[in-house]
């Protein structure tokens, strides 16, 4: 019997052997997953975000005495890309040591949904590689800055209703 750790080696493997493209940010987000703070859930996790001209940032989820305040690994690899100018992204990876592939989280696929819902998100748990699919299918029908567009002008007082307007002295 292998362990959970060598079987999750095999289908990475096995993944990079099928995509070799995807070595990189698959390896980046392992790599970094043993830096997520994580000291109440035990639960780690690594994400790795690659952007159209190929650079990669990685995140960690970190967690905090007060709960809500906690970040996941793909928003953390999301700020990050973000503070060093990049806003294009192709690829996402995200490892946990779940028996089932962990997938990014409902504030992870709105916060990634900004930039694109094209991103490729290949999530990965102990068992290997389950699934690599798009963000559209993980968040349809997403609300993203297109939603903004055409941008009315904004409403004046008297189309507020501002019952101040024209009984000024
Ligand atoms: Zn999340």
């Amino acid at each position: 019997m292998s362990t959970p750790e060598e079987t999750a080696e095999l289908a990475i493997q096995q993944l990079l052997r099928d995509r070799p493209d995807l070595a990189e940010v698959v390896k980046a987000a392992v790599d970094v997953r043993r830096h997520a703070y994580a000291p109440y859930s035990g639960f780690l996790v690594g994400a790795a975000l690659r952007t159209k001209s190929g650079r990669i940032f990685t995140g960690v989820n970190v967690e905090n005495a007060s709960f809500p305040v906690t970040i996941c690994a793909e928003r953390s690899a999301l700020v990050a890309a973000v503070t060093q100018g990049e806003r294009e992204f192709d690829e996402v990876a995200v490892v946990t040591d779940a028996a089932e592939p962990a997938a990014p989280c409902g504030l992870c696929r709105q916060m990634l949904a900004e930039f694109g819902v094209d991103l490729w998100v290949t999530v990965i748990g102990r068992q290997g590689p389950a699934y690599r699919v798009r963000l559209s299918e993980l968040l349809p029908h997403a609300f993203t800055p297109g939603a903004f567009e055409p941008r009315p002008a904004p409403l004046t007082l008297t189309e507020l209703g501002d019952p101040d307007h024209g009984h000024k002295a």
